[in-house]
């Protein structure tokens, strides 16, 4: 028996693939690329964007076409909204959440149309569906960088955001779990691995004390990675700025395993529009998050993601992004121009900054973002940096990688057998966002 899975979304549902792989595959089906000769299909939604939610459309017509001519069943799960969940199940059939993993194999003998899915679960019925999906062996897309999920859903409820909806409130994974699945990777070989969670620094709270917290389960991992004495970098994404503590800073600085790289989400640079979008942290709360990670971690980069054009935005609202661009100097700021997410709250207002205002305060920040970024890949001219080698580069010859910092810096080199380990290179050239270098032989 065969299998076809489509994974669409972010790294949390990547992510969530693997585990659902195992699961599948622990039911005796082998994997295969082509939905023809698939016996069960199903696809990992993702309902953020409306172009997802078409991709599923799609997908399940171009499906649904064979019917007849083969058995074959077809299932959804993943990030869906309450209010797609019973169109969708007019299209496939099943649909359930992921925390209903632990069922699926009741389903597919049933091969149920009625869907035993979403029921409203309290948080302990959560934590509890969490925890079986996450004794699952997490199947990774990558042969040195890994995803761990830590987290998995949100209490923060962003105007803009649809997560509390489609993924439930904030449950957290066993940190001993979590440490256990660390160790596992490192000794596998990788060498990158990413903490996974919507609000990765309010790890823990949602267990009442009896979890720890997410500097202390930094500080299990760091002391890991020293006794270890093995090369690698342990990252997060993504922190929430109001929950940002300097205990967790101070983690990061003690180890060298904890990747010097913060991704903090500012979204906004003005504390009405901030209101607007219910992030719960004002102008000057962000500015003391940036202070102190200047001053406990400084060489850490600093990522961020901003959203331009949301309901309401003025000129005055989005010169006050400009003006945090500037000051916080960004090595890279993911912008996105604002549109309504179904299902979020913001949903129901008027997108009222037009299409072509949007392009051009994405244009003009983008242009801003270049001028501080670019200071600081010219400030590593000249400088030796350790990479972790990644793949080609586009231009044929060289190789391309990532500093601690996340910073892409290419070299000229053929030798493939360097992807997925670390090399010295000394920085010879940059450009807004990356650098080029010589590769330094020991
Ligand atoms: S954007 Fe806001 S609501 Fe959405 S996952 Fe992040 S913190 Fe939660």
């Amino acid at each position: 028996m065969k299998y076809h899975l489509v994974t669409l979304g972010c790294q949390m549902n990547i992510s969530d693939s693997g585990r659902v792989k195992t699961y599948i595959e622990n039911l005796g089906y082998e994997s295969t690329d082509n939905p023809h000769e698939a016996d069960l299909l199903g696809v990992i939604a993702c309902s953020v964007r409306q172009k997802a939610i078409d991709k599923v459309y799609n997908l399940i017509a171009v499906w649904n076409r064979q019917k007849g001519s083969r058995p074959f069943s077809t299932f959804l799960t993943g990030c869906i909204l309450p209010d797609d969940r019973e169109k969708f199940l007019k299209s496939f059939d099943m649909v359930f959440d992921m925390r209903d993993l632990t069922n699926f194999a009741d389903m597919l003998a049933k091969h149920t149309h009625e869907g035993t899915y979403y029921p409203k679960l309290s948080r302990e019925e959560q934590a509890y569906q969490m925890d079986y999906f996450w004794k699952l062996e997490g199947r990774q897309p990558d042969k040195f960088e890994a995803f761990v999920p830590i987290q998995n859903g949100c209490d923060k409820f962003c105007t803009y955001c649809a997560v509390p909806y489609t993924r439930g409130r904030e449950v957290s994974r066993s940190s001993s779990e979590i440490v256990e699945e660390v160790k596992c990777l490192v000794n596998a070989g990788f060498k990158s691995i990413t903490l996974l969670g919507q609000n990765v620094n309010s790890y823990g709270l949602d267990k009442k004390g009896k979890e720890i917290s997410f500097a202390q389960l930094l500080d299990l991992i760091g002391r890991y990675g020293d006794e270890s004495g093995k090369e690698f970098y342990v990252y997060f994404t993504s922190p929430h700025p109001r929950d940002m503590t300097d205990d967790v800073l101070e983690t990061i600085a003690k180890y060298k395993c904890l990747g010097k790289w913060i991704h903090i989400p500012i979204q906004s640079g003005d504390t009405e529009m901030l209101k607007r979008m219910n992030r719960k942290y004002d102008i000057e709360r962000y500015r003391s998050v940036i202070h102190s990670i200047r001053t406990i971690l400084p060489t850490a980069t600093i990522f961020t993601d901003i959203i331009v054009g949301f309901t309401g935005e003025t000129l005055e609202e989005f010169e006050n992004t400009r003006r945090a661009v500037l000051e916080f100097k960004y090595n890279m700021a993911f912008i996105a121009m604002y549109s309504p997410r179904p299902g979020a709250k913001s949903s129901q207002w008027v997108d009222d900054v037009p299409k072509d205002e949007k392009s051009r305060r994405y244009a003009v920040l983008s242009e801003d973002l270049k001028s501080v970024s670019s200071l600081y890949t010219a400030s590593m001219v000249g400088k030796e940096f350790r990479i972790l080698v990644n793949g080609h580069d586009r231009l044929d010859g060289y190789l391309s990688g990532l500093t601690e910092g996340k910073i892409a810096v290419r070299f000229k080199s053929e030798n493939e057998a360097l992807i997925g380990s670390f090399v010295n290179v000394k920085i010879t050239k940059s450009s807004d966002f990356s650098a080029e270098g010589e590769m330094i032989y020991c």
